[in-house]
């Protein structure tokens, strides 16, 4: 049956192309169905509130859920080895419904001070109005995290590798130290390291959330969101925060990420391995201050990231010796290969600069102790690049091109 195909003793890349896939009983097609239907003409007479639908396990209004979104969510639970998914309009619409629909008036909330900038505003901006208080802390720093843990912390939230600066945390170390302090919820957004390199579930996390735009999809034409865990919890979140919430993922886009998903394991192999050489060409050239690059030993955390993933990604921030912004302006004009474009995870290079001042105006507003932290791997600024699945002699005639 159609949604229900999974055999957990298979590996990642037979996961990534069948888990939540099979032959479609009624027309044996082979490849998923897209089922665009907004509604649902039941067998039988069902609830019509979320609350109200005990037993009744078919589709009935593609809010509550739809088969499409359904196999994307058998598929992105396995990869995650979770044992639930529940896919959202975005990254964002993900992180949202977690936060919302685990935090009330009264909690609090531990989450790296330095994350995807629109995190970093949503926690900033919209949960203390909600009661909701947060304290922003270098979650590499196990320290820290224990000295801003207190009895109504609920959750804490980490970002590993954490947009934009690469800066690791240890998530065993986090979610074991949580929990014995009494912390009921970790989750951790890992978008940037992707289930190839690590799987927050088997270290101890609670939740994991994925920006499905980025890697998982991977081609830069869907964006979708996803949050994994435990079925009782995801069961929890999907009454509230899905259904009330309604930021749910399309069909269409469903489908775009499923066949997007079944050549991730491939893709992430060869991001990996274009980003290594080009990292290796940026660090040796005289324009570049720096590189960072968990694969690289220079990486301060590369001892960390060689155990915390079984794959460094296609993510790095480079600083140039040169300001940044005439280079990003030559970028603009002169890359033939790579976009100068936001977003990441894409089988297309993308290239973006970050000023540290516009951030820290901006987004991240750090007290002047973290924002040195900051500073240390940041500079004046970074480039992020999200390298893709281009020949690396190509990118790195590109870079050339504009670092002169
Ligand atoms: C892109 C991104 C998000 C948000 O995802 P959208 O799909 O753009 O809403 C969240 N976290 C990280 C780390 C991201 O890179």
């Amino acid at each position: 049956m159609a949604g229900k195909t999974l055999n957990p003793d298979w590996g990642p890349q037979t996961l990534a192309v069948h888990a939540g896939e099979g032959v479609d009983p009624t027309t044996r097609a082979s490849s998923p169905n897209l089922v665009m239907s907004s509604t649902f003409a039941p067998d039988e007479v069902a609830g019509f509130s979320a609350r109200n639908r005990t037993g009744y396990e078919g589709f009935s209004y593609a809010r509550l859920s739809n088969p499409t979104v359904a196999q994307l969510e058998t598929k992105v639970a396995a990869m995650e080895g979770g044992e639930a998914c529940q896919a959202y309009a975005s990254g964002m619409a993900a992180s949202h419904a977690l936060l919302a629909g685990r935090l009330s008036q009264g909690d609090h909330l531990v989450i790296s001070d330095t994350n995807y900038v629109g995190t970093a505003e949503l926690v900033r901006d919209s949960l203390p109005r909600f009661g909701i208080e947060v304290s922003l802390v270098d979650t590499s720093d196990l320290d820290q995290v224990a000295a801003h843990i207190r009895p109504q912390t609920k959750m804490v939230w980490i970002e590993t590798p954490a947009n934009p600066i690469m800066r690791l945390s240890d998530i065993s170390a986090v979610a074991a130290l949580a929990h014995h302090m009494g912390v009921r919820d970790v989750a951790v957004d890992s978008t940037f390291a992707s289930p190839a390199a690590t799987r927050p579930l088997d270290l101890g996390a609670d939740f994991v959330v994925h920006s499905l735009t980025k890697y998982i999809g991977g081609h830069g034409d869907a964006m979708g969101g996803a949050v994994i865990g435990r079925k009782e919890d995801l069961d929890a979140l999907n009454l509230e925060a899905t259904v009330h919430y309604g930021g749910v993922l399309s069909p269409f886009n469903a489908w775009l990420i499923l066949r997007g998903a079944a050549t991730f394991p491939l893709r992430m192999k060869a991001h990996q391995e274009t980003a290594m050489a080009v990292a290796q060409f940026l660090e040796a050239h005289p324009a570049v201050k720096a590189v960072h690059y968990p694969g690289l030993p220079s990486h301060p955390q590369h001892e960390l990231a060689c155990r915390q993933m079984k794959n460094f990604s296609g993510m790095m921030t480079f600083q140039t010796n040169d300001t940044g912004d005439a280079i990003a302006e030559r970028m603009v004009g002169d890359l033939e290969v790579i976009h100068y474009a936001v977003s990441l995870g894409h089988h297309r290079s993308l290239i973006y600069w970050i000023p540290t001042d516009m951030l820290m105006a901006s987004t991240f507003r750090l007290q002047p102790e973290a924002q040195a932290r900051y500073r240390s791997f940041a500079g004046d600024g970074v480039f992020r690049f999200s390298i893709g699945i281009e020949d690396a002699d190509d990118i790195c005639a590109d870079l050339q091109r504009v670092l002169g």
